[in-house]
């Protein structure tokens, strides 16, 4: 999967992202690239909220995954934007206080999420993880259940 910001992130953030899509390769039979600029090649194009992305998510919306090409005759995505809420109010105040470990574990904590979003799982039902939509400074991986989905959609 080749990824990529649309434009420069802050490494605040953007180590965030490439240590998610990391943690999806180690987790995973998944091989991510960074391909900068994004183009016809990317496969998931990251925004933040606001600054760039096809649709402005509400203040307590951080993140969300959004199909923007579909394979033609196949039901499955070719290329997809994930936008991230990072100038939140809502998240501001939320981690109002924390120290940086513990901000930048609820950065990777959403994107996660949205990159699991990306690779077809769906939220917790039980299983743990990061897909569980509860903002979170622990929890940064996916549980087996979700790695076997993932293995065996691609
Ligand atoms: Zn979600």
């Amino acid at each position: 999967m080749d990824y990529c910001t649309v434009e420069p992130w802050d490494p605040t953030i953007g180590q965030r992202f490439g240590e998610a899509m990391s943690n999806l390769d180690n987790q995973t039979d998944l091989y991510d690239t960074y391909m900068n600029p994004c183009g016809t090649q990317t496969d998931l194009g990251a925004h933040r909220n606001g600054v760039t992305g096809e649709v402005e998510l509400p203040d307590n919306v951080l993140g969300m995954y959004i199909c923007t090409k579909r394979m033609p005759s196949v039901a499955r995505c070719d290329q997809a934007s994930l936008i991230f809420n990072i100038r939140s109010s809502w998240l501001q105040s939320r981690t109002w206080g924390w120290n940086s470990t513990q901000l930048a574990n609820a950065r990777r904590n959403v994107l996660c999420h949205e990159i699991g979003h990306a690779v077809g799982v769906y939220h917790d039902t039980g299983v743990g993880g990061c897909m569980n939509s509860t903002l979170s400074t622990q929890v940064l991986y996916y549980p087996q259940h979700h790695v076997d989905h993932i293995n065996a959609a691609h």
